[in-house]
């Protein structure tokens, strides 16, 4: 029920954990982050509140300056740790996080299972990541353009492609997401609190609007791929 998206200089674990805390107010029932390191893309997740998740980190830290968190309210599979996001496709090239519902996801999961991919949990939103993989060539926006016509729904997806660790992908329909942009670091997320330590430099997604996030530069295009010019907003209120 809530994204935080962070790619810069900070502790990203600090950074996601703080942020999901302000995004609590959305209501949830479980909570996870994944971390690009050294090791790759490296995932945990937790039933429970923040707290717990930030314990769990506490003991195995998670060092990167890059990743992703989620606060999870669960609509399509039961509360549990295996349901709990970031999901990820079987082979691990794609991990995401996603608020809302893949009204279509039955149908898509059982096309997948037929050409032999194996489900891990009973997520639309492990359907949305193993979807992505399938249609994923090493063209993200490609890709996301394409998953973006094939999901049914309300949905904000924030993504990691394991062959492109220095990028963030969001990509809304129906659900909220905005970019904060700061200096050599910039951040997606559900809703402004969770980025106001950082930043009141912001734009909102429109709907069917896409990003691009580096360290230093956000891009954006549409759901047919077009590029789109975004002004930033500053934020002058404080929570
Ligand atoms: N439909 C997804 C799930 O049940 C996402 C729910 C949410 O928005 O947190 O896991």
């Amino acid at each position: 029920c809530g994204i935080v998206g962070y790619i810069g200089h900070r502790d990203v674990s600090k950074v996601v954990l703080d942020g999901l805390a302000r995004l609590e107010y959305r209501g949830y029932d479980s909570a996870g982050m994944a971390v690009v390191g050294e090791k790759g893309v490296q995932i945990v997740r937790e039933v429970g509140k923040v707290a717990d998740l930030a314990r769990q980190i506490g003991e195995f830290p998670l060092e990167g300056t890059i990743g992703l968190g989620h606060t999870r309210w669960a609509t399509h599979g039961g509360v549990s740790v295996e349901n709990a996001h970031p999901h990820r496709d079987q082979d691990g090239s794609v991990v995401l996080v996603h608020n809302g519902i893949a009204e279509n996801y039955l149908e898509i999961r059982d096309e997948l299972a037929k050409e032999g991919v194996s489900f891990y949990s009973d997520t639309d939103t492990e359907v949305i990541a193993q979807l992505l993989a399938k249609i994923y060539d090493g063209d993200p926006k490609k890709a996301l353009v394409e998953l973006y016509r094939r999901i049914e729904g309300a949905f904000a997806l924030a993504v990691i492609f394991a062959d492109d660790m220095e990028h963030l992908y969001c990509v809304r329909k129906g659900s909220p997401l905005i970019v904060a942009f700061g200096d050599g670091e910039n951040i997606c997320a559900s809703d402004v609190p969770a980025v106001l330590p950082y930043t009141r430099s912001i734009a909102y997604l429109g709907e069917g609007e896409m990003a691009c996030l580096s360290r230093n530069d956000v891009s954006f295009w549409d759901f047919e791929g077009n590029p789109v010019e975004k002004d930033a907003v500053e934020i002058d209120w404080d929570i």
